[in-house]
């Protein structure tokens, strides 16, 4: 088999999807040679196993990109969520001076024109059909990767390998990364419905069930997304018929617009046993960014803004030292491990919301504490904006979690419910 070789990049990036658009784009405009590589051959194509919703701090980075704005051209719809709870109806404040709002925008919308944006900067090789099976190393640090395309070897040779290669990342197995697995304790079943009426409005719904949740997301096209998680011991009746297992679940969700059989447009697709995965973002000569890097549960709507917010921290922490050096000798490889050890510092203020994460995954029911910060922004509006900040990953677990804002929210719940009390016995 002939091998096609390729060589002198600064950078290669497995995978143009999210995230590896996003970093080539970034390294991009700042004037670096970027070798782009999918395994997929069409520049349209686009994930199907996701829900579209783009957290608020991923905004600053589509702007970034250029993409904003051609993005709202068609159609991406801004939107702050409103919760449904247990305890009450939580609604952030969508007015000016609130938080900023996030998006929803189809990944059949979204992809191609990511991958179109990238593949427009000359200085970007947009490698598709390219499926990469390793890395190169040369002088004991990895030197770029190596795969087929249409049957015929390649390699591409780069300073800076990337591998933004998704879930289960051939990149991080071909590195052997560390990693930390997790269990999901639920499933997820998404549909696109298209005419269904909304007596609400066009706001995204939500809706934390304890433990189960579910999300209505309008998007482009006029398209709305229905997402459901339920705990694993519901999965029986969707095993046996999924289409109407779904829709009675859809039509029990608490205010939710009537969902029939003729609303879905396509599949009903989802997840039985999705396992979350954080692994170690860098080794010698190479990093890895989004899904790759980090793959969270699907019920926080996260992972396409941190496949935004992890190429952005990389390209932040690399791109001017790969700009200032430029040869192959032992000091560049040193100089590309030192903003390496600088992206996964960067990286590690995501640990204990993803930490967080991971333990909610495991489909448990909220705890006394996150009860109470719930309760809490049901009827005070400080809380019900602190609470989407959290959710959109605008503000840490950590922070949200504290001790000071917990006591907060206790003394502001305890009020309300001696206020109440005293109304009721006047
Ligand atoms: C059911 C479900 C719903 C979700 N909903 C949301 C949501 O609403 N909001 C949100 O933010 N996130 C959501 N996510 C998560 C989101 O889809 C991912 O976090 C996001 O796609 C990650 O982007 P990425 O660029 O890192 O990887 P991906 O989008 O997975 O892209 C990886 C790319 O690498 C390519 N590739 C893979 N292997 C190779 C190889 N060996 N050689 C060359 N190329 C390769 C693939 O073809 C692909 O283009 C959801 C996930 C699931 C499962």
């Amino acid at each position: 088999m002939t091998s096609k070789a390729r060589e002198n990049y600064d950078v290669v990036i497995v995978g143009a999807s999210i995230a590896g658009c996003a970093a080539a784009i970034m390294y991009a405009q700042q004037g670096l040679r970027i070798a782009l590589l999918d395994a997929r051959s069409d520049i349209r194509a686009h994930k199907v196993l996701c829900t579209h919703h783009l957290q608020p701090c991923g905004a600053p980075i589509l702007q970034r990109l250029g993409a904003t704005e051609k993005l709202l051209a068609l159609g991406m719809v801004e939107t702050v969520p409103k919760f449904w709870t247990p305890w009450g109806m939580i609604t952030p404040d969508a007015a000016e001076n609130s938080p900023p709002p996030g998006f929803n925008v189809r990944r059949e919308t979204l992809d191609p024109l990511l991958r179109q944006l990238a593949n427009d900067y000359q200085n970007v090789d947009l490698l598709l059909g390219h499926r990469v099976s390793g890395l190169l190393t040369k002088n004991g640090t990895t030197a770029g990767v190596y795969g087929t395309e249409q049957g015929s070897a390649f390699t591409v040779e780069a300073r800076l390998t990337v591998g933004a290669d998704g879930k289960d990342s051939t990149v991080a197995r071909s590195a052997r990364c560390d990693s930390v697995s997790a269990s999901n304790g639920r499933f997820s079943y998404f549909a696109q419905l298209s005419g269904l009426e909304r007596p609400d409005g066009e706001s995204s719904l939500s809706w934390f069930m304890d433990p189960d949740v579910a999300y209505l997301l309008p998007n482009d096209g006029g398209i709305s997304v229905l997402v459901v998680f339920p705990a694993l011991d519901k999965l029986g009746p969707f095993a046996d018929d999924l289409s109407t297992a779904f829709l009675a679940y859809a039509n029990a969700l608490p205010g939710a617009p009537p969902v029939r059989r003729e609303h879905i447009v396509g599949k009903i697709v989802g997840t039985k046993h999705f396992s979350t995965t954080l692994t170690d973002p860098v080794g010698n000569g190479f990093a890895l960014i989004g899904d790759a890097a980090a793959t969270n549960d699907p019920l926080w709507g996260i992972g396409c803004s941190w496949a935004l917010e992890t190429a952005q921290m990389l390209v932040d922490a690399t791109a001017q030292m790969l700009t200032e050096t430029t040869s192959h000798t032992l000091d560049s490889h040193r100089n590309v491990n030192a903003a390496l050890t600088e992206y996964r510092s960067a990286r590690a203020s995501m640990t204990k919301h993803i930490d967080y994460m991971s333990g909610y995954a495991g489909g448990r029911k909220f705890t006394a504490i996150e009860r109470l910060l719930i309760s809490a922004a049901t009827h005070d509006h400080d809380e019900a904006q602190r609470f989407y900040l959290f959710g959109s990953r605008l503000i840490p677990a950590e922070q949200y979690l504290s001790t000071r804002s917990v006591a907060r929210a206790a003394q502001k719940h305890l009020r309300h419910c001696l206020r109440r009390r005293s109304v009721a016995g006047t």
